[in-house]
This record gives C-alpha cells, structure tokens and sequence, in this order.
C-alpha cells in the first residue's frame, strides 16, 4: 500500500533545524510546511545530505512537488476550467478588464488577444502553452479583484509571497538579469514586442512595465553592471496583483515570461 503523504512534522524531522535561513523561508518549520504543500522540495535545503533527502523520498514519495509536472498541470487546468462554467461572462468581463465578443471574454496579454469560452478554453493567434493558460484562468476565476492602485511592491510583500521569494529570485529575477547582461537590446526589444512602455525609476538604467494581464502590470527594473559592481534586477508588481491573482499564479506568469524571454534572446543571437 502506497504511504501517506509526509506531514510537515515528518518531514521537519529530517531537517537540520537550524533555520539558517539559506531556503529563503524564516525556519525550517515554514520549509517543511512548503514542501509538505508541494511548494517546495526537500533537496532545496543545501545543508540537508542527498542520501537523507532520497531515503526520505524513497519511504514516502514526494509530495506534489516531486510528481510529474505535466500531470499536476492537466489536473489544475482541468479545476479551473470545471470553475469557469460558475463565471458570469457579462459580470467578470468588465471587472478584469476584458470584453465580450460572440460569447467569448476577450483578454489582451502582452498585446495578444486570447478569447476564453464558458468551458475554459483558449483561443489565440499565438500557440497555446500552460504557463498562459493556468494564470489566465486563475485570474479570471480569482475570488477577488482590485483596481490598478499605481503603486508598486516587491514580490516578497505580495499575500504568501515570502514562501515562494527563493524560487521566485533563482527562476525569474536571476535568470532575467543574466539575459539582460549578455544582451544589452533585450529589454528594449521586449518593450517593442510585448507593448511595454518605459518610466523613470530612481537608479535604474531601464524599467520597463508591462501588462501580462490587463490588472497584472510588472515593472522590471534594471542596472547594467558598471565597474566592480555587479548588475542588479528587480521585477516590482502593482499592489493590486495580490488581489487579482494567487501568488501561485504569479510565480508561473512570471517563470513562463523568463522562458519566453530567453526564446526572444536566443533568436537575437
Ligand atoms: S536551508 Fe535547510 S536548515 Fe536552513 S532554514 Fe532552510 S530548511 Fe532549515
């Protein structure tokens, strides 16, 4: 008989407890309830042995975290869309800044169309991936909605961010930032492909906002490195993204923008 998932307890046994803090969570506690959650694996603590980590995952097997990524993504997509048959097209549309056509909610990302159906189903000029479609469907079905507030945050003070604040520096913020300094064009490039505009933004060399949803605007702030000093990137998020989307939400949008990203860099090559 398979074993029961490991509870945070289980799994905080293992753990150095130490709360050192290199995780980017507050305690080994926080850790082990985001890997009990699936939010994280238990090979992310660096000062936990591999052969400890495997054991474990050998007796227990790996919260949804460890489990087959297309799988996990199916099943969600296939909640939300079980959700959207609940949502009221003529209401959400003008609260999320979409419009109707034909039956269809209309939802510009990035300066691309994407028409929704009551099912859940996409439709766009651009090839449909998950990273697009699990965010749009959350946001639309998303428990909450705010106006655009023009005020910008870091993502650690989004609602749950801090649990998710290392993966959200290792898959987003570095990986940007290292395109960006092998790049120099990149950032404008994005600008012109995906409908961004630029602002002033105190220290930085560019920063640039864009509108993956009509109210998700990021602001990706960027300094080139310059003499001993190391380049540095920021993505800031309207306060109101918190309201309009989980933060699980937004850590996908965000990863799948990078991998997008890269592709624009790659071709530039
Ligand atoms: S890195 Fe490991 S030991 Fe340090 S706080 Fe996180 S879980 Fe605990």
């Amino acid at each position: 008989m398979e074993n029961p998932a490991p509870s945070p307890l289980e799994i905080y046994k293992v753990l150095p407890q130490t709360n050192c803090g290199k995780c980017i969570l507050p305690s080994c506690l926080a850790f082990a309830a985001a890997v009990a959650a699936g939010n994280r694996k238990l090979t992310e603590c660096p000062d936990l042995a591999p052969e400890i980590a495997s054991g474990f995952a050998a007796r227990h097997g790996e919260p949804e975290g460890g489990r087959d990524r297309n799988l996990v993504q199916a099943e969600f997509v296939d909640r939300l869309q079980r959700k959207m048959t609940a949502v009221d097209f003529e209401r959400i549309a003008p609260v999320i800044g979409a419009r109707l056509d034909s039956g269809h909610l209309v939802i510009n990302s990035l300066g691309k169309d994407f028409r929704v159906d009551r099912q859940g189903n996409l439709v766009s000029e651009c090839h449909i991936i998950p990273w697009v479609q699990i965010p749009l469907l959350s946001y639309i079905t998303n428990p909450t909605h705010a106006e655009i507030s023009g005020r910008w945050i870091s993502f650690r003070e989004l609602k749950g961010g801090i649990d998710w604040q290392g993966l959200f520096t290792s898959r987003c913020e570095q990986p940007l930032r290292k395109l960006a300094d092998g790049n120099p064009d990149l950032l404008q490039d994005i600008i012109d492909l995906f409908m961004g505009r630029s602002i002033e933004w105190y220290e930085a060399d560019i920063a640039l906002v864009l509108h993956p949803l009509p109210k998700i605007p990021i602001l990706i702030c960027y300094q080139a490195p310059d003499d001993d000093l190391d380049s540095a990137l920021t993505i800031f998020f309207d306060k109101c993204c918190g309201m309009n989307l989980h933060i699980k939400a937004i850590f996908t949008l965000c990863s799948g923008l990078v991998q997008m990203f890269a592709k624009v860099a790659d071709h530039h090559r």
